[in-house]
């Protein structure tokens, strides 16, 4: 399971929302690895935002900005855990260029779909996810996202006025 802080959920969805323009976004969730392979998942230390061509409908990363986006993991002892990007329309599926374009095609790979441009702060209930089997990618049922993906609190605050 890949665990996601709500801040770090919080900062893709700001970040996505509050870029110039309308047009499909993208983003990395790298953290600490809780095992050798990418179905182990992981804790999310981090939100990665590559230098991408984003437009109303599509969006890229090339070679060289995706390795640049990639360069702080070794130093840092993190991985790549997922990948979130968002949709013009409430659909949230997988369309062949995003099979073809994720970042990782190993098998246990996460990929998550935001709809409605990310304009509607949607959380995990409202995001396709997409989960790489050996022989493709699989759009997990609702009651299944739980098992791979869970947003946690990241403040949590008990004080209480008097
Ligand atoms: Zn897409």
């Amino acid at each position: 399971v890949i665990v996601v802080p709500a801040f770090a959920w919080k900062t893709v969805i700001d970040t996505f929302t509050t870029a110039l323009g309308i047009a499909e976004r993208v983003a990395f969730l790298d953290g600490v690895a809780a095992g050798p392979r990418p179905a182990d998942g992981g804790v999310v230390t981090t939100v990665v935002f590559p230098q991408a061509r984003e437009s109303a409908g599509d969006w890229e990363v090339d070679p060289v900005e995706m390795s640049a986006a990639g360069r702080h993991l070794r130093p840092y002892g993190l991985v790549r855990l997922a990948q979130v990007h968002s949709h013009p329309t409430t659909w949230t599926g997988h369309s062949p260029t995003d099979d073809e374009r994720a970042f990782s095609h190993q098998p246990g790979t996460i990929s998550i779909v935001l709809p409605g441009h990310a304009l509607t702060y949607p959380g995990r209930g409202d995001a396709g996810v997409h989960l790489r089997e050996t022989d493709g990618w699989r759009e997990l049922a609702h009651d299944e996202v739980g098992d791979y993906v869970r947003v946690v609190p990241s403040v949590i605050d008990h004080r209480r006025w008097r």
